[in-house]
């Protein structure tokens, strides 16, 4: 039964492959890290089966690959006794592209070529790396547990199609055979590929073999040698493992072209064993706040790989964590369903927690540079961890990284225990003001008192502030202040502004008839000393820039009236005064109003209306 078949790719394939072979020439060496990542990701299946089917292992025990080439018959092979594949399997994993990646993959593609060699690997498509190189690939495999005549042979010329074949293979297994192109014989070299070997896949488990090299023969012995250390490298002693060993580690684990920010790397013993080595990149995925993104550590079980993305050793605000969790306490046939419930995991969760914490809060002390790096790249995951981690609220409070008044620039690098290090004798608030941007904030008329009275705010301008500062109502005891709030309680007004109330009280209620249901109330301000009037809220009223956010998102929004406050030390507003029974003092009031909207970044219902008031008055002027 050898029915063959020749089918067509995928249109993604198609456009894949072209690219493949014209952008990543430079980089061709690449394919090798992809097929042994395969062949060993084939070893840990079919290892993970053993355990409720040994049949399966049967007598070659030993799961390892080996690299042989061919100088006569220009071939470079990859050959595994992993998990194999049935002719099912070789039509979907090696004809179509599952994951709709692969046009995301398509448009991240940089041109620099060493950055877009790891997204291959990010991306689920390495296999078809091997086209760098050959222009004919030959996949022969036998799925483990099946009989040796329902082997299959795939073959594919890299273009349209690729044809199928039910074939005799003795042994369980996949062997990849590489016809490489005319240009790229520099790897039929036992030396050069043993080098690729070592640089990539040193760190594998799985133990990589060649057959030894014979000095001045044309052809190598039929002995094998190991060619990469094959040991796992979390298992061994911290003081065993060099830098590059961690680095290169992290690159593998992560499909990541750049070193990673830091690490930390724990042996657990006593009650519960495991080791963990966690990782923080030093930049964040495209896909970081894409809420089906699977996430989490490789997790083992006593040396035995069990699944990538184990989300639930560590919380979803830390899902940029990479890294390997080993535990000595899971059972072996342990599924992502009862991760969701186990006490061990539960408190492997709370530890790992802690210890990512101390990591950022180790790097903020010590190397202020990468630190910043990491919360441009992850800060805004990490604030959810204020909302979602409610024990560890305050430690991840401290290492949120604000914009202020203080630095007057929109980095965000002042934390919560720097502005408290510079707070005011008789000051008892961390003041801040959310809004859309660094220059509304920090231009907005609420600020103006603060800056005459020297008090630094906190500008917040992240969508996800909002719903921080809703949810960290107070840090080391002190509370955490809107200055957009009606009741600012700075100290008391001066006398003077009392007499000036007196004064101006026909003014006020002069402005709340002309305003009529638009405010709540017209009140003297204490915080303005520049602008004329501004908007501020009631203490439980939704503030304008989340009402904008909500309206946005298309939620339902309470409707709430602002408070006008007007300053009445403002020419303007002293003016005022003498134009009340006049009809200027209604289109004076509304502009005053609109333009409190509009300086703290809201839209008018009328702005037309606006413009006309504004340039009537205008041609008065001249
Ligand atoms: P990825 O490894 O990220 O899934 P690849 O393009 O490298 O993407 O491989 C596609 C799929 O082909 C793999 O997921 C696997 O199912 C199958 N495959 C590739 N190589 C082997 C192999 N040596 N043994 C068994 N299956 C393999
Ligand atoms: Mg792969």
């Amino acid at each position: 039964m050898s029915q063959k078949e020749t089918l067509s790719f995928q249109t993604e394939i198609k456009q894949l492959l072209h690219l493949m072979i014209h952008a990543l020439y430079s980089n061709k060496e690449i394919f090798l890290r992809e097929l042994i990542s395969n062949a060993s990701d084939a070893a840990d299946k079919l290892r993970f089966e053993a355990l409720s089917h040994p049949e399966l292992l049967g007598s070659d025990t030993e799961l390892k690959v080996i690299v042989e080439y061919d100088k006569h018959a220009h071939t470079v092979s990859i050959i595994d006794n992993g998990i194999g594949m049935s002719r099912e399997e070789v039509i979907k994993n090696l004809g179509t592209i599952a994951q709709s990646g692969t046009k995301e993959f398509l448009s991240r593609l940089t041109g620099d070529q060493s950055k877009d060699a790891h997204l291959i690997g990010q991306f689920g498509v390495g296999f078809y790396s091997a086209f760098i190189v050959a222009n004919r690939v030959t996949v022969k495999t036998l799925k483990a547990g099946l009989p040796k005549t329902e082997a299959v042979e795939w073959t594919s010329h890299g273009e349209g199609e690729y044809t199928i074949e039910t074939i005799e293979k003795d042994s369980r297994g996949t062997e990849v055979i590489l016809h490489l192109r005319e240009d790229d014989t520099e790897f039929l070299d036992g030396y050069r590929l043993r080098h690729i070997i070592k640089k990539y896949s040193d760190h594998l488990t799985l133990p990589i073999y060649m057959k030894k090299e014979v000095h001045g023969d044309a052809k190598p012995s039929d002995e094998l040698e190991k060619v990469n250390e094959a040991t796992a490298l979390w298992t061994l002693p911290k003081s065993e493992i060099s830098t590059e060993q961690y680095q290169e580690f992290y690159k593998y684990l992560a499909h990541d072209y750049e070193n990673p920010l830091t690490w930390s790397h724990n042996r657990v013993e006593g009650k519960q064993e495991y080791i963990s080595l966690l990782y923080i990149p030093a930049h964040a995925p495209f896909d970081l706040y894409t809420r089906e993104k699977p996430y989490g550590l490789k997790l083992y079980v006593k040396r035995v790989f069990i699944m990538d993305d184990a989300a639930a050793f560590l919380p979803n605000y830390l899902r940029f964590v990479k890294g390997v969790l080993d535990s000595s306490d899971l059972p072996l046939n342990i599924s992502r369903e009862i991760l969701q419930s186990n006490r061990t995991v539960e408190s492997i969760k709370n530890a790992l927690t802690k210890r990512v914490l101390d990591m950022l809060e180790k790097m903020a002390k010590d190397n202020a540079e990468d630190y910043k790096k990491f919360w441009q790249a992850f800060g805004n995951a990490l604030k959810e961890g204020v909302v979602e981690d409610i024990p560890n609220k305050e430690n991840v409070a401290k290492l949120l990284r604000f914009a202020s008044t203080h630095t007057n620039a929109p980095e965000q690098n002042v934390s919560l225990d720097d502005y408290i290090s510079r707070m005011k004798a008789d000051q008892d608030k961390i003041y801040f003001i959310t809004g859309d941007s660094f220059s509304a904030t920090k231009n907005s008329p609420h600020l103006e008192i603060f800056r005459q009275k020297n008090i630094e705010v906190l500008l917040l301008t992240d969508r996800i502030d909002e719903w921080v500062v809703s949810h960290l109502t107070e840090y080391q005891g002190k509370a955490l202040q809107s200055v957009m709030k009606a009741d600012l309680q700075l100290d008391t007004p001066e006398e003077k502004t009392e007499e000036k109330k007196a004064e101006i009280e026909k003014v006020l209620s002069a402005m709340k008839t002309a305003l009529g249901e638009r405010v709540k109330e017209v009140k003297v301000s204490h915080r303005l000393t520049e602008s004329p009037a501004c908007l501020v809220i009631d203490e439980n009223d939704l503030n304008p820039h989340l009402k904008r956010m909500l309206q946005q998102a298309g939620q339902f929004v309470p409707e709430n009236k602002p408070i006008l406050e007007v300053n009445p030390a403002h020419p303007l507003v002293a003016q005022l005064e003498g134009l009340i029974d006049t009809p200027n003092f209604q289109t004076w009031t509304d502009i005053l109003f609109e333009q409190a909207i509009l300086a703290e970044g809201g839209t008018l219902p009328d702005p037309a209306d606006f413009v006309r008031k504004v340039n009537a008055l205008l041609e008065k002027a001249k």
